[in-house]
């Protein structure tokens, strides 16, 4: 058995062709929640639902998010309405109080549905319907994840990295923002002050996380801030990978980053942004899959390849290489 860590990318990326290397029957896939979100009233969880969609045959490989040929008539539909009624296009974080009342899940991630600041399909609203739905019929969020799995046909297992409300908040000059807001609603341009997970402190893994942290950890490419620090910050997380063997590929090329914040925000938290910070980041990790044009030099075992991940091919060759850097560690 082995368990990759997830974000919403770089992992689901590399799973997409691994199957020849790690067997989708004895792989489980922990997912970051940290992103996640309540719009209007229905939990959304992008990085759970990106392996999810793609696992299940559905994901729009253009994106990585969403549904491939998904319609959006609801979505058009709320933002028509906000645009007749005035209501603006933004992101409506609800107010202070508005956070902490009703469903626990929810705290510190709370948006309204009018204007819809994230594009949410039809058949994609339909998951997150359901999963909500089955929250409040009283299952956990592990629970609603392994049923929406099942629907989907998933082979692999697939866990939330916790059952309790992870949010990470950006702290800016223009004050805070969810994750989701300073990235999808501003499009990162935000000052970052720093990064909070508001709910860590308070989280915990689930029963289902632990077990699976048991068996040897590849943290495929990911966002090491806002994809794998939700993680960390969870009490017990990081205790658990010093026990076991850690792998991880790094997102960058020396420090060039394929895609996405990381390197803002690893800046702005005062890392580097590069293999080196990244390494940093993962102290815990027993080696790693870097670039072969990496220049880095890392004080742990390195398997190279060429990490550029465009298709299945590379996936499986990338996988590889990951499967060596196992034996490396292990
Ligand atoms: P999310 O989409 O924000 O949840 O992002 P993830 O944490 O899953 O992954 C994003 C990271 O994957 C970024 O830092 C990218 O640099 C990295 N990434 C994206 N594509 C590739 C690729 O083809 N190869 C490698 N090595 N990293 C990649």
């Amino acid at each position: 058995m082995v368990t990759f860590l997830s974000g919403g990318t770089g992992t689901p990326k590399l799973l997409a062709g691994a199957d020849a290397v790690f067997d989708p029957a004895e792989t489980t896939v922990v997912g970051n929640t940290g992103d996640d979100v309540v719009l209007g009233g229905h939990l959304v969880c992008p990085d759970v639902d990106t392996v999810l969609f793609h696992d299940g045959g559905v994901l729009d490989r253009e994106t990585w998010w969403g549904i491939d040929d998904d319609t959006a008539e609801t979505h058009e539909e709320l933002r028509r309405l906000a645009d007749e009624a005035d209501l603006g296009s933004g992101p409506r974080f609800l107010p202070p109080e508005r956070q902490t009342e009703g469903r626990e899940i929810g705290r510190w991630r709370r948006f309204s549905g009018v204007a819809e600041f994230m594009h949410i399909g039809d058949r994609d609203r339909a998951v997150h319907v359901t999963r909500t739905s089955l929250l409040d019929e009283g299952q956990s969020l592990t629970e609603a994840t392994r049923v929406l799995a099942d629907a989907f046909g998933l082979e692999r297992s697939l866990l939330p990295m916790s059952d309790e409300p992870v949010a990470t908040l950006i702290h800016t000059p223009d004050g805070l923002q969810h994750f989701q807001e300073w990235w999808v609603g501003r499009g990162g341009e935000p000052t970052v002050e720093d990064v909070e997970f508001r709910g860590a402190d308070d989280a915990a893994t689930t029963d289902a996380v632990d077990a699976a942290l048991d068996d040897p950890v590849v943290i495929g490419p990911s966002n090491p801030v806002t994809s794998i620090g939700p993680m960390l910050a969870v009490p017990g997380f990081e205790a658990a990978l010093r026990e076991t063997t850690v792998v991880a590929v790094s997102p960058f090329v020396g420090d060039e980053v394929f895609s996405g914040p990381a390197a803002d925000l690893m800046a702005a938290l005062g890392r580097e942004p590069s293999t080196a910070g990244v390494a940093d980041s993962y102290p815990f990790a027993d080696a790693f899959v870097l670039d072969e044009a990496d220049p880095t030099e890392l004080d742990r075992p390195v398997v190279r390849t060429d990490t550029a991940i465009d298709g299945d091919d590379d996936s499986e060759r990338v996988a590889r290489a990951v499967a060596e850097a196992l034996e490396v560690a292990g």
